[in-house]
């Protein structure tokens, strides 16, 4: 036996997913499963059922489908397995995730109608309402709760209250809160919610989730657009037999994330987590701030999981060098994703505390070079 420490990793993942995650997390991984054996699909049904409670207070409503893949592949399994033929998509997008589920949308040949907020504004209810009032064809919409892209917060509750009023299916992309901030599914009127292994829930990369309304997902039987994708059979294949995927999962994956939801309970659940996250996002972005950065978005639109900041005005910056002398340090950060400023971004999901940030905030100080 070698002994592991959490040392073993030469930096600290400041990342939106894959993240850095506890030594138990990854010594979970440590052994071999049969993708079969009722052993390994009693701890996908235990994962399943961890998932729907985590969701929502009225689980018994609710029912969740694991797919393996990254978490693009689960958000292309719903939107390419949920909409019928005669249905139509509306996403509101503000970011590169959103603009990801239009681009699946049309690769499917789903008719989309497309409501752009820009990249420093969240999506807004009132346009959303003016135009369901005009097109009644829009069945389903969609939106990205935490846009990655910037770290913006969307008022994911305001778009379910129009949804829920004017009778559309709702699909939320919450691969980047969802365990990091408390939320309940069946208060916000989401019909499917996704996220995956290596994000709040803090597992590694390997599959991701959908926690969907048990009726809404019942009638999707035959709309699928792709086989290995097809959200409906997986499901059905998972309830029929106890636990079982339809073709190869990532079993130590699987079994990873079964302990990162025991860690998420120890740490005392959801809301815990989110006062961690918030904590950390706050000691980060005001540290910046008091070091001469500006960051990008208010605070009032600012998410706890991932800070975009704008360069320094100085010739003398570059992102490579700030990176490679952070990395030296033990951490590594992430360059930016927005086209209308120079921004780079930094995660403090996973197994990432307040004080690593106030140990990051101290080498940024040593490090600055411009
Ligand atoms: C991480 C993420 C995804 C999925 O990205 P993958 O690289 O496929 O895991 C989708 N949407 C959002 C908002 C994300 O943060």
């Amino acid at each position: 036996m070698t002994n592991q420490t959490a040392t073993d990793n030469p930096y600290l993942l400041l990342t939106p997913g894959p993240l850095s995650t506890s030594q138990a997390v990854r010594e979970a991984m440590m052994r071999d499963w049969c993708t079969w054996d009722r052993d390994y699909n009693e701890l996908v049904q235990a994962i399943r059922e961890k998932l729907v409670r985590l969701a929502t207070t009225r689980f018994e409503e609710y029912t969740t489908v694991l797919m393996q893949g990254s978490g693009t592949f689960s958000v292309e399994a719903v939107l390419s397995s949920v909409i019928p033929a005669d249905g139509k998509l509306l996403v509101l997008t503000n970011g590169a995730y959103g603009d990801r589920m239009v681009q699946m949308a049309r690769v499917h040949g789903i008719p989309t109608e497309v409501m752009d907020f820009g990249e420093v504004s969240p999506v807004a209810e009132a346009p959303l309402e003016e135009l369901l009032e005009q097109d009644a064809a829009i069945t389903h919409i969609a939106v990205v709760h935490s846009e990655t892209t910037t770290g913006m917060l969307n008022p994911i509750a305001d778009i379910g209250e129009v949804a829920k009023r004017f009778g559309k299916t709702y699909i939320v992309d919450a691969m980047s809160s969802f365990g990091g901030i408390p939320l309940d599914m069946a208060e916000l009127h989401i019909d499917y919610l996704i996220s995956s292994a290596n994000k709040c829930i803090q597992g590694v990369p390997g599959f991701g989730f959908v926690i969907a309304k048990t009726t809404e997902l019942a009638t999707c039987k035959g709309r699928a657009r792709t086989l290995s994708l097809d959200l409906y059979d997986q499901w059905e294949t998972m309830e029929k037999h106890n636990g079982k995927w339809r073709y190869t999962s990532p079993t130590h994956v699987v079994r990873a994330f079964y302990q990162a939801l025991v860690e998420l309970e120890e740490e005392g659940g959801v809301a815990k987590r989110y006062e961690r996250y918030k904590r950390s996002q706050q000691i980060l972005s005001e540290g910046l701030e008091r070091l001469g950065f500006r960051i990008l978005l208010p605070k009032e639109f600012q998410s706890p999981f991932i800070t975009s900041i704008y360069y320094p005005d100085s010739a003398a910056f570059t992102f490579g060098a700030f990176y490679e002398r952070l990395k030296q340090a033990g951490f590594v950060i992430y360059p930016g994703k927005i086209s209308q400023a120079d921004t780079f971004r930094i995660g403090n999901i996973g197994e990432v505390y307040p004080e690593d940030m106030q140990r990051l905030l101290a080498a940024v100080e040593e490090n600055r070079f411009w």
